[in-house]
């Protein structure tokens, strides 16, 4: 049987480093026609670019990159706008990881950073200098679950001339669809949602402009943050369930957080589909009723308190990420936000007591049970 004779429903993995050329104009024909053929997977691989594919889908954007973590797909988002001597705005409420990159290490090669407090993102006046060239912000923060007005962001960076870059890993493009809100750049940790099995670590990110498709590319090449095709094909897996998986997320937190908030134990509940949550008529709108599986809830200060109940719980064991389809529980001061200013993570409420949960497609009555137990 020749190979043209099969045909596979799936992508098979390409778990090749390289592609064969018969002659000189083989090559050429890869360097005047793009997208004709591959080359080295470095630089593109059937099962990279189909992971960019399926994510720039469900985006709507103009072209994506698949990158091998989200760290790497911040690093590329930033590099695509900025270069030594630029000046990026940083939304306070963020990712440890982002504030450690511009922080510790773009900070170094001459580009500075400013934190915008969540209360100042739609007056950025007195934030704004000379040199700022991109505002970066997550539509649903980590751990509080703070959402942000897309659109009203959009409008404030670009009457600056400042590009929006979204982080769109806690609420995925099923709940919110930064680039039609007006967002320059959305990316993701693939890791989280979109792979959403905790077997994967990767990252996308996708362009609102075939510029800035063909920048982000080159980036990925050049810096070497392209992803393997192992990988892109697990993540291409798991995004076949996206939507179906976010629905049962969001179904199933929402029962979480009703459940919490009521809960003698528990002291406060961050969770944008309960209607005491500050930005839940944005978030019900901006979401379409969705709100995916992430919440966080304040037991007292006492580290022993918190231990009891990770010790207790069985459905929630304590596990730094999140998203998987498997329930988890993390504890922002003791990981995530460890590398916070005391001033900032007192300024963001994140102390011993809060706990923050990525609830799981499980039934809801065993997760409520757990809870029930592990609290009691
Ligand atoms: C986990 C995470 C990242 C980093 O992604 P990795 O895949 O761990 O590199 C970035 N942003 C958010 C919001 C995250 O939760």
């Amino acid at each position: 049987m020749t190979p043209t004779a099969i045909h596979p429903k799936i992508t098979p993995i390409y778990q090749t480093s390289v592609f064969k050329f018969d002659d000189l104009d083989a090559v050429q024909q890869y360097f005047d026609e793009p997208g004709s053929r591959y080359l080295y997977s470095r630089n593109g691989n059937p099962n990279s670019d189909e992971l960019a594919a399926a994510v720039n889908q469900w985006e709507g954007g103009a072209g994506a990159l698949a990158t091998g973590s989200g760290m790497a797909a911040i690093f590329a988002a930033l590099m695509t706008y900025c270069q030594a001597g630029d000046h990026v705005l940083c939304a306070a409420d963020i990712y440890g990881g982002s504030a450690a990159l511009l922080n510790l290490e773009l900070s170094r090669l001459g580009i500075s950073v400013s934190y915008v407090p969540f209360e100042e993102l739609y007056d950025l006046n007195s934030h704004v200098q000379p040199g700022t060239k991109l505002l970066l912000c997550e539509t649903m923060s980590n751990p509080l679950l703070r959402v942000v007005n897309l659109r009203a962001i959009a409008e404030e960076c670009h009457r600056h001339g400042v590009k929006l870059v979204v982080d769109n890993t806690f609420a995925t493009p099923v709940i919110t669809k930064p680039l039609a809100h007006g967002a320059n750049l959305v990316l993701h940790s693939v890791t989280k949602y979109l792979a959403g099995h905790s077997d994967v670590t990767a990252g996308a990110v996708v362009a609102g402009t075939p510029e800035d498709a063909a920048r982000l590319r080159q980036i990925g090449t050049v810096f070497g943050l392209t992803l393997s095709p192992m990988e892109s094909w697990l993540s291409v897996r798991g995004m076949k369930t996206l939507r179906l998986r976010v629905a049962a997320h969001s179904y199933n937190a929402q029962q979480v957080a009703e459940f919490l908030e009521a809960h003698p134990a528990v002291e406060a509940v961050y969770y944008p589909g309960l209607p005491t949550h500050p930005q839940h008529v944005l978030a019900t709108g901006q979401g379409h009723g969705l709100f995916s599986g992430m919440l966080s809830f304040r037991l007292p200060d006492d580290a022993a308190v918190v231990n009891r109940f990770m010790q207790r719980s069985q459905r929630f064991p304590f596990a730094p990420s999140l998203a998987g389809v498997d329930s988890s529980c993390s504890h922002p001061l003791y990981t995530s936000h460890r590398a916070l200013t005391d001033e900032q993570r007192a300024d963001l409420g994140i102390t011993v007591g809060l706990v923050r949960l990525s609830v799981g497609i499980e039934p809801v009555e065993e997760l409520l049970a757990d809870l029930a137990h592990a609290l009691s």
